[in-house]
């Protein structure tokens, strides 16, 4: 039987929730939440009240042991995160291999992710891709970027608005003036946009302008 339950939630927009998702959280008996603050909004939202418990990258090493136990106990959980699919650039990964090595059966429902949207819109080769999540930001980072230089599969990145332009400047000197993108920004909410060019030309549109939500770059792979 089911113990944990790993369920998406929405990127965005709150019609992204699925029916299962809002089963799933009715009937458990707690919820492993990223921030209880806004899953609180969010549960409020879909008229579900369950005990909260913080799970997030500064306690889930601190909190696994007791929450592996709750669960061998028989508890019943869900996991979520502040938005989209938990364990996509999100904790979860820690606690779906605990289950697995203690043989606590996981579910993880499909749902809202950002990264499938932002690949699609991108009219780039779905067929074989790279999910390369955030870049390292100091550490590591030219050399990523160099190995990836040669990457031959369509890439994924997620990236901070403060951080698209260097991003953009490094991504063009690796990877070419030419070399084609696709920059999604806000998917699923009201300023939605896609933004399919290259690299050369996306960086001088997002120099002129100042830049704000979330952020997908898609980017191809070489040829
Ligand atoms: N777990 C999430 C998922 O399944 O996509 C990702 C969480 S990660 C901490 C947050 C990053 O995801 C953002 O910095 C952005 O790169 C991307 N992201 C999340 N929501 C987005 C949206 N509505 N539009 C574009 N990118 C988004």
């Amino acid at each position: 039987e089911t113990q944990l339950y790993v369920v998406p939630t929405p990127i965005g927009n709150l019609e992204d929730i699925t029916l299962r998702a809002l089963t799933i959280l009715k009937s458990v008996d707690k919820i492993l939440a990223e921030d209880t603050r806004k899953s609180g909004v969010l549960l409020k939202h879909f008229e579900i009240s369950k005990p909260l418990q913080s799970y997030h990258v500064f306690n889930e090493h601190k909190t696994f042991n007791h929450i592996i136990e709750k669960l061998k106990g028989g508890e019943k959980m869900a996991l979520i995160s502040d938005a989209g699919t938990p364990a996509i650039s999100d904790p979860g990964f820690l606690l779906v291999r605990g289950c697995i090595e203690n043989n606590i059966k996981i579910e993880c429902l499909p749902g809202p992710t950002a990264f499938v949207p932002a690949l699609v819109k991108s009219g780039l080769p779905t067929d074989s891709f790279v999910f390369e999540g955030f870049l390292p930001h100091k550490k590591g980072r030219q050399t990523k970027l160099k190995a990836l230089a040669e990457e031959e599969r369509t890439m994924i990145f997620y990236e901070s608005p403060h951080r698209l332009l260097k991003t953009l400047e490094q991504f063009t000197f690796f990877f070419g003036n030419d070399r084609k993108a696709s920059i999604s920004r806000e998917l699923t909410k009201l300023h939605e946009e896609t933004i399919n060019d290259t690299l050369q030309n996306l960086n001088q549109y997002f120099k002129e302008q100042k830049i704000k939500g979330e952020i997908v770059i898609v980017v191809a792979g070489k040829k």
